[in-house]
């Protein structure tokens, strides 16, 4: 069969760092294991545009991974004569036209909870910084400079501050979780469903069943469901206005769920005191993304960095192995963990809520 994967180049890191799996250069580590049994492994970063190696490739590929991400439209699945599989060599499937893949009965699956850790340890880690104004304080030390007034007037414990996520699966609950020893005042949460009471109450946090309602109690607010139409801007200028003015945001789950200028706006007028997270609406970004150079207005608030929350080393290790476990099950008509699948036979898999949480309790 033929198994086409789009990854990222790792240029000289990945040609130094073996473990770089998700690179071109290391090829998910699959390469010589596929060649073994048979299949054809073709591996691009090139997938823009009717001429790069994805979209023609596509036309006779039986299984892509185009989780840099390529965009698996519903022109490509129609031109995609062999398509069976597509695997997310990582979590979120949202660049493929999952309507289009169901009309086709193509499966598609990701590496559930390959890098929820990964990601929930990030979004923790940018709270703090935001809340405590760690990346000016640290320019500031660059420059040679040393004021402390300058910083601490907008630095604060998360100590006693509402913190709520936007979703409460597997990363919004592990961010909750890890927050329990900061003694927040509060940690809510909004999700379609309700988190198991033992789950809930093993922690300590509250749902809120409207999300303008959350928005308007948190100090922080996280990001961690997945982008879908319901999703797309959902925290947008009007949105933004039931938060708190001083408030953080953190959105490590998909650009797009945030409106980019609306966000910009809030930053550099002091709505929000800051935002921070690692993913885009494009990507790579464009140089002038306004989130690259966006400031509050006392000169700090901004913790975005490039895509990599969910691409640890570790991370990257668990999802080329789920990865793997993935193909191999195909290849061998075993059944896919039904954890993993997020469209198959024509429909949408079902996840239940319970599954994905007990995972974690
Ligand atoms: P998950 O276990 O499926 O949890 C997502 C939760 O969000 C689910 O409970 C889902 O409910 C809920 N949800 C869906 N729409 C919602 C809405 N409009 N409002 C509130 N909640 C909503 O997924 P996860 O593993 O936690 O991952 C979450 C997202 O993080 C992924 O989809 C991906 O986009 C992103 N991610 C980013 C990185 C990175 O490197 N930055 C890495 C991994 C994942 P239902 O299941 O009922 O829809």
């Amino acid at each position: 069969m033929k198994v086409l994967a789009i990854l990222y180049d790792g240029g000289k890191a990945a040609r130094e760092e073996p473990r770089l799996l998700g690179t071109t250069e290391n090829r998910l580590g699959i390469e010589q294991w596929l060649k073994d049994q048979g299949h054809e492994l073709i591996v691009s970063s090139d997938k823009e545009g009717p001429n790069s190696v994805f979209q023609k490739e596509i036309e006779t590929a039986d299984i892509t991974t185009p989780f840099h991400p390529g965009y698996l439209t519903r022109d490509l699945i129609a031109k995609a004569k062999n398509l069976k599989l597509c695997v997310t060599a990582g979590v979120g499937s949202d660049h493929i036209d999952l309507n289009a893949a169901n009309e086709k009965k193509i499966t598609v699956a990701e590496v559930s909870g390959s890098n929820v850790v990964s990601v929930a340890e990030h979004v923790v880690m940018s709270i703090l910084l935001l809340v405590r104004n760690f990346v000016p304080a640290h320019e500031m030390i660059e420059r040679g400079d040393w004021q402390v007034s300058q910083i601490a007037r907008q630095a604060f414990d998360l100590e006693g501050k509402v913190v709520g996520t936007i979703g409460a699966g597997r990363i919004g609950y592990r961010v909750l979780e890890r927050l329990k020893p900061f003694d927040c005042k509060e940690l809510l949460y909004f999700d379609y469903a309700a988190v198991p009471q033992h789950a809930a109450d093993r922690i300590g946090i509250r749902r809120v069943e409207k999300l303008e309602d959350m928005l308007a109690q948190c100090d922080v607010v996280t990001v961690n469901c997945p982008l879908h139409e319901g999703t797309r801007d959902l925290i947008n200028a009007e949105s933004i206005k039931h938060m708190k003015k001083g408030a953080w945001l953190v959105n490590t789950a998909r650009g797009a769920i945030c409106n980019a200028e609306a966000v910009k706006a809030a930053v550099e007028s002091g709505h929000l005191s800051g935002y921070a997270g690692d993913v885009w609406n494009v990507q790579p970004a464009p140089k002038d993304h306004p989130w690259r150079t966006m400031k509050n207005p006392l000169g700090g608030g901004n913790g975005m960095v490039p895509h990599y929350s969910g691409t640890t080393l570790d991370a990257q290790y668990r999802y080329a192995t789920g990865t793997k476990q993935i193909l191999a099950n195909f290849f061998e008509g075993k059944e896919q963990d039904i954890a993993n699948v997020i469209v198959t036979n024509g429909d949408y898999a079902t996840k239940a809520y319970g599954q994905r949480v007990a995972a974690k309790v």
